[in-house]
């Protein structure tokens, strides 16, 4: 008995043992499935570009909650702004540079990273082709496509030659690390071929003529850390050529630094003077040949050509290949770069989203926008609106353009509405429609198209990022003003960017800021501030010990001649 007891317990135990391990291998197969149906539930996050606006999507992006793969024929991430300090070895290219896998790795390892660069974009099929720019010799094909249920364009942008012949072949530019590279590598055999033997004074003189096209930040910045380099270090150590060194800055407009206040802009020319930085105003270059340059001054006309050793492009942006080619597919092609609405979508797809440098958020339409809104209301199309109609419509008016409020608010605002009474003797308010377009005109002349800077896009990096976050809530609780909810349109506020204001280096330990409420500051103080908000804004702990280190360096040992 006891050992049939003992038999049936083995048995109840293992059976019992037996339907727990089927049922746990059931509850695991489920989990799998249900784990395999989440991993495949999460919707595809493409993201083109590893610059300011495609990490600062990723930094801020709750990648738990979306299948993140990044594609960019770079494998870190520049910090731009000192890319002119790299051009001279003020500082190492290393120090501003932070590979993409580290930022990855911050991120739980999550995100898919792969090295290649977007060829095409086919936004139909939502799908786009890459190629692998590594060694072909490697094994393996280069090429390859994926798919996304949102995209986001992040390539910035690729310098603008104007089609100015010969620029391509005998101008550097600055806007890689590689570029600046190569800048500071040919600044070095300027000076080492102007002291061969053998050389006629002016050969030498042609050959320390340098020339920056484009009076912009990156130009000026430039000329002013080449000026800095030569008289610190450079004419100690070439001193038989000292004298024959040349920088010139040619600018197309009457002044430079044009996008900042004027008195920064006098400041700089003014210093650029006592230098010897030779500044040429209303100029227009023509061509570019191996050793010289041709330009046109704008006022007489005149036509004139000048000897350099080296010259450097500097004169705006364009829209990458891959962009051009996505622009004409979507018929944007007559465009600069690709338009979004503000809530950074491509014009036209819900789905692609573009930022930083290579998109602009076009507002010229603020006017048709506000009258559109002005008119759903208006249902009867009787040109009146109740009191309570024209409250809602502003209010819908201001969560898209809070801009407006204040120009709602100003003298110059007229009066485009008469009270009325209607038969029932409500008030109602009759709109002047044609009144109130004229006065919104202005609106749309102040709403300008936003400069293409680092600022810019790390800020739409972070909204994006921000919207993606809520895209699950927002879409349980549609949110925004009553008129557009059953659209969905107004799930989240429209991107608004704030200027936190601007800085340029202008050499000898001198910088210009102008800062939020018209203050401007100038000067060796204003120097210090542009050294701490820089080491301040580094991406990470280490590329701020690098850059604070080789500061510290250039100040003990000064800069480092050799080429290699
Ligand atoms: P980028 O930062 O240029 O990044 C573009 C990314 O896309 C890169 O990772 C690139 O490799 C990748 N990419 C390119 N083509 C493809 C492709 N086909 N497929 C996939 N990926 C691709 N701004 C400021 O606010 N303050 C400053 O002081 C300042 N100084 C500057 C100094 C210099 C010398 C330069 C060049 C720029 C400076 N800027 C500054 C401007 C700022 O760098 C740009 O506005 C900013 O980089 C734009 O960010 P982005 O993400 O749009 O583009």
């Amino acid at each position: 008995h006891s050992t049939c007891s003992k038999l049936l317990l083995l048995f109840s135990v293992s059976s019992g043992g037996l339907v727990a391990y089927a049922e746990s291998q059931a509850e695991s197969e489920r989990h799998g499935f249900e784990l395999s149906q989440l991993v495949s539930k999460r919707k595809r996050v493409l993201v083109l570009g590893t610059g300011w606006a495609g990490t600062s999507f990723l930094k801020y992006l709750d990648n738990s909650l979306y299948d993140v793969q990044v594609v960019s024929p770079r494998n870190y991430f520049a910090f731009t702004p000192l890319l002119p300090s790299v051009t001279c070895g003020t500082v190492e290219a290393r120090s501003i540079v932070e590979p993409i896998r580290n930022m990855i790795k911050k991120k739980n390892g999550e995100i898919k990273f792969w090295e290649a660069e977007c060829l095409k974009i086919d936004a139909t099929s939502k799908r786009v082709f890459c190629r692998s720019n590594l060694d072909e010799n490697l094994v393996g094909n280069n090429d390859f496509f994926l798919d996304y249920d949102y995209l986001i364009i992040a390539v910035g942008a690729q310098v603008n030659t104007f089609n100015t012949p010969g620029v391509v072949e005998y101008c550097y530019f600055l806007k890689e690390v590689e570029d600046a590279q190569k800048i500071r590598r040919s600044v070095i055999d300027c000076f080492e071929k102007a002291v061969l033997p053998g050389l006629s004074e002016e050969e030498r003189r042609t050959n320390l003529h340098f020339v920056i096209v484009g009076g912009g930040p990156t130009g000026v910045e430039f000329a002013a850390e080449l000026h800095d380099f030569v008289h610190s270090d450079l004419v100690k150590l070439y001193p038989s050529v000292k004298d024959l060194v040349n920088i010139t800055v040619i600018q197309s407009g009457d002044h430079i630094l044009n996008t900042f206040d004027e008195r920064i802009s006098s400041f700089a020319e003014r210093k650029f003077k006592r230098d010897g930085i030779e500044v040429l105003t209303g100029s227009r270059v023509e061509s570019v040949s191996d050793n010289f340059l041709t330009m046109k001054m704008k006022s007489t006309g005149e036509v004139f050509s000048i000897p350099h050793g080296m010259v450097v492009w500097s004169t705006g942006v364009g829209a990458r290949p891959v962009v051009k080619d996505f622009m004409e597919q979507i018929g944007q092609g007559s465009r600069r770069v690709l338009a979004t609405d503000e809530w950074l979508r491509v014009k036209g797809f819900q789905d692609v989203y573009a930022l930083g440098d290579c998109a602009t958020v076009d507002q010229r339409k603020v006017m048709e926008d506000i009258l559109t809104i002005f008119k759903s209301a208006d249902e009867d199309n009787s040109g009146t609106l109740s009191i309570e109609e024209f409250h809602d419509v502003i209010e819908d008016v201001l969560v898209r353009y809070p801009q407006v409020e204040l120009y709602l608010k100003s003298k110059h605002m007229p009066d485009v509405t008469h009270l009325l009474k209607d038969a029932e003797g409500n008030a109602r308010l009759e709109v002047d429609y044609e009144e109130f377009k004229l006065a919104l005109s202005l609106v749309d002349a102040q709403t300008k198209s936003l400069p293409a800077t680092a600022q810019v896009a790390a800020q739409q990096g972070e909204y994006l990022s921000r919207c993606f976050n809520l895209r699950k809530q927002c879409e349980n609780n549609p949110e925004g003003p009553r008129r557009f909810r059953a659209s969905g349109r107004h799930q989240f506020l429209p991107f608004r960017y704030q200027h936190l204001g601007q800085f340029a280096t202008l050499g000898g330990d001198q910088a210009a800021a102008e800062l939020p409420g018209d203050w401007v500051s100038v000067g060796h103080s204003t120097q210090w501030l542009w050294y701490s908000v820089y080491a301040s804004k580094q991406v990470s702990w280490r590329t701020r010990f690098l850059v604070v280190s080789d500061w510290t360096r250039r100040y003990i040992f000064g800069r480092d001649s050799s080429r290699i």
